[in-house]
């Protein structure tokens, strides 16, 4: 019996994640229809995107129209999201503008695959909530959380630990102290994996690994003490579980992002791909583990100890980092003065306790603005 395409509509066309998902959608013409592409600022790639994968609406961040849409219309992220035909939304757009849509596709009934890790961090109560009441699920799409979801699928009872693992970023074997005048370009050159930008960044302070703990958290309810970090150079096991009984279960593979992707899109399916690289044990020969010296990297604690508080204060985490991201890759401010550069943001936090959506956002915002204005007083420190 022949299968009807899945119907996706994918927030985030244009990025790192984005552009790997239609790579992956392009090797199964048959499996997957586009319905719709959202892009921020590049129209361009928009443009050839709609000509290969003929969606029937868009958006775009600046309002700007893309060319050889004869047939394609503009649409508002919310309308995209919940298009009453729709199968899956993907999510993955960086900052906070994905969450609405992806509250309301959830909501709606619609799975959505998440790759933009800073919405469960800032919102983990509401889409967990979102899911429920749309009776859908979240399907984890960065690696990490991919790998918890694959080892838990048909286990029947709660495991005893997450073990997250981290490659440690692009400064892994440098000290902090070193890092004073590093540049974004170095920064920007990950040991292991190909990202975007600021989650690049994110994972040379490690900030991202603290914020995939946060995510981890909410995303399999699972208690912080439960929640392990251990440094793994290689990045060939994605993460682990430890169950009751003793017992560790592990998801392994080549660091390629379609892996967790394509888990995600023919989810529950398993599907081959021939463009993906085949894992060799041999050739990977070994794997390392290292405790993690959270000394090396200072900011892993703060975002921590900041994504453990209640109310806004994991939405003003997401906001000072983007800023404080956004500054240093402007050349404003130093790598090592990320870390300062957060903590002075989220000083004056107000926190708001079980915000509403609005109320998130607001606070994302809010903190992002005040990190932007209080650089003078870094510059030359
Ligand atoms: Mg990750």
């Amino acid at each position: 019996m022949k299968r009807s395409p899945k119907r996706v509509v994918l927030l985030g066309s244009t990025g790192s994640v984005g552009t790997q998902t239609l790579d992956v959608i392009r090797t199964f013409p048959d499996r997957f229809q586009v319905l719709g592409l959202a892009a921020g600022r590049n129209v361009d790639l928009l443009s050839s995107q709609i000509a290969e994968f003929r969606p029937y609406r868009y958006y775009t961040a600046d309002g700007r129209e893309p060319v050889n849409c004869a047939d394609c219309r503009p649409a508002s992220l919310i309308e995209l999201a919940t298009l009453n035909d729709v199968d899956l939304v993907v999510a993955a757009m960086s900052g906070a503008d994905a969450l609405e849509p992806a509250i309301a596709a959830l909501r709606a009934g619609i799975p959505v695959a998440l790759a933009n890790k800073e919405l469960v961090v800032m919102a983990g109560e509401h889409l967990r909530d979102a899911a429920k009441h749309g009776g859908t699920e979240i399907l984890p799409v960065d690696s990490e959380p991919s790998a918890i979801w694959q080892c838990l699928r048909g286990e029947l009872q709660p495991p005893r630990r997450l073990i997250i693992t981290a490659s440690g970023g692009a400064f892994r074997d440098r000290s902090w102290d070193a890092l004073r005048s590093v540049s974004p370009e170095e920064a920007l050159e990950h040991p292991t994996w190909q990202m975007g930008r600021k989650i690049t960044i994110d994972s040379a302070t490690l900030i991202n690994k603290a914020l995939e703990v946060i995510e981890a958290h909410w995303l399999f309810d699972m208690p912080y003490e439960q929640i392990d970090v251990v440094m793994h150079k290689q990045s060939i096991i994605h993460s682990m579980v430890e169950f009751q009984d003793g017992s560790v279960k592990a998801q392994l593979g080549p660091p390629d992002l379609r892996y967790p992707i394509q888990c995600a899109l023919t989810h529950p399916d398993r599907v081959e791909n021939v463009n993906l690289p085949r894992f060799d044990p041999v050739e990977v020969g070994n794997l390392t583990f290292e405790k993690l010296d959270t000394s090396l990297y200072p900011c892993f604690n703060l975002a921590l100890d900041v994504g453990r508080r209640g109310g806004t204060w994991r939405a003003a985490l997401v906001g000072a980092d983007e800023a404080a991201v956004e500054l240093f890759l402007a050349g404003k401010i130093g790598f090592t003065d990320i870390g300062p550069v957060i903590e002075r943001g989220l000083r004056d936090h107000q926190p708001i306790m079980e915000p509403s959506l609005r109320q998130i956002m607001e606070a994302v915002a809010e903190t992002a603005r005040r990190v932007r204005s209080a650089v003078p007083v870094f510059k030359g420190v």
